[in-house]
């Protein structure tokens, strides 16, 4: 492909979920004429769930794909360009002012002064079918975003880390009894937040135990959870299941070319959402595995926008 055929942008956006959005509301109003690609999953995680109940400005809380359509609609009302499209492969440059090279479905380059990465992290699940069917029904992979909606209800919880006994016990403070299940004979999660778990009277932990199958038709009615040692089966009643096995943040065209941590989360500097390299920005849960939040998403995005729109001025100057 010659050079002169190859389009130039003063900013790309990587990713259409909450932060992906909110950095394209904030680039667009800054003329910088940003151009999204959207990634397999058009809107995000939000789209996975039904109601969003804890975002700022929904007093009556909202659909999470409504809400994405709103995002998008809003980032295009100021001239963002939202292209169905996968980023599949990145060569940045080290230099400041320099273009960046990122491959659209294996075929198309385009080549940007800056780039906003706002790829997200995917929930991990176990691969039931009966978990699968009930995914918004009563199965979810976020405890903070959906235990309301079982507050005074029987639930459980699968995970032995530190972000499922987190969970857990914050579960634990809005609904009547957790059943958390640890497929070993012991947690991976801090001694301090074993104990956390174990001195918290409405928590029941079950080792060596996995997830047989989730039982209900259209919403979760119970639990057959099954011995790994004994084989022996059980089941309980219960009105939302958790699933608290970790997140894979979706980094892997960047390995190589960007600092991240061992889980593969993108490493940003201080507060702010650059990167190690110059004019390349993170932000939303690629970049977070601690608060995983719409709002703290979008937050992050307002602040890769602004921080890009300073890093193009320093080019101009
Ligand atoms: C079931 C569930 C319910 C939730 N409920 C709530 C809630 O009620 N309230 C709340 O605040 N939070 C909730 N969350 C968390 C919230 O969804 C996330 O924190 C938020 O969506 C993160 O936003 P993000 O923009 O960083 O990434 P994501 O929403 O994960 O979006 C990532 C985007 O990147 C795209 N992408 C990935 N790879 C590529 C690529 N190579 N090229 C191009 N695009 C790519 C994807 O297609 C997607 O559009 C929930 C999460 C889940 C799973």
């Amino acid at each position: 492909m010659s050079d002169t055929t190859i389009e130039k942008l003063k900013c790309l956006i990587i990713g259409s979920g909450p932060a992906g959005y909110t950095a394209a509301i904030y680039a667009a109003r800054a003329d910088m004429n940003p151009v999204m690609y959207t990634g397999m999953e058009p809107g995000g995680q939000l789209t996975t769930t039904t109601e969003v109940d804890n975002f700022p400005g929904y007093p009556e809380g909202i659909d999470g794909p409504t809400m994405m359509v709103q995002l998008q609609q809003q980032a295009e009302r100021f001239g963002t360009k939202v292209r169905i499209g996968m980023a599949t492969a990145v060569e940045f440059s080290h230099d400041k002012g320099g273009w960046h090279k990122v491959t659209i479905d294996n075929n198309t380059e385009v080549h940007a002064k800056t780039v906003i990465i706002a790829t997200g992290a995917t929930a991990k699940y176990l691969g039931l079918p009966s978990e699968q069917r009930l995914r918004g029904g009563g199965v979810s992979a976020c405890a903070v975003c959906d235990g309301f909606f079982y507050r005074g209800q029987d639930v459980a919880i699968v995970g032995a880390g530190d972000t499922a006994a987190e969970e857990a016990t914050y579960l634990a403070n809005i609904c009547k009894n957790v059943t958390m299940l640890v497929r070993k004979d012991y947690m991976r999660a801090s001694k301090a937040m074993q104990h956390r778990v174990e001195n918290t009277p409405n928590i029941t932990v079950m080792y060596n135990t996995e997830v047989d199958e989730v039982l209900g038709d259209q919403v979760v009615e119970g639990l057959r959870m099954v011995n790994n040692q004994t084989k022996e089966k059980t089941d309980i009643a219960i009105t939302g299941l958790f699933i608290a096995i970790g997140h894979k943040p979706n980094t892997d065209i960047f390995k190589g070319q960007l600092d991240m941590d061992d889980a593969g989360y993108l490493i940003t500097m201080g507060k702010t959402a650059k990167t190690n390299l110059p004019g390349v920005f993170a932000c939303g849960d690629v970049q977070d595995k601690e608060y995983r939040q719409a709002i703290t998403a979008a937050g992050s995005g307002c602040m890769a926008a602004l921080d890009a729109e300073r890093y193009l001025t320093t080019l101009e100057a």
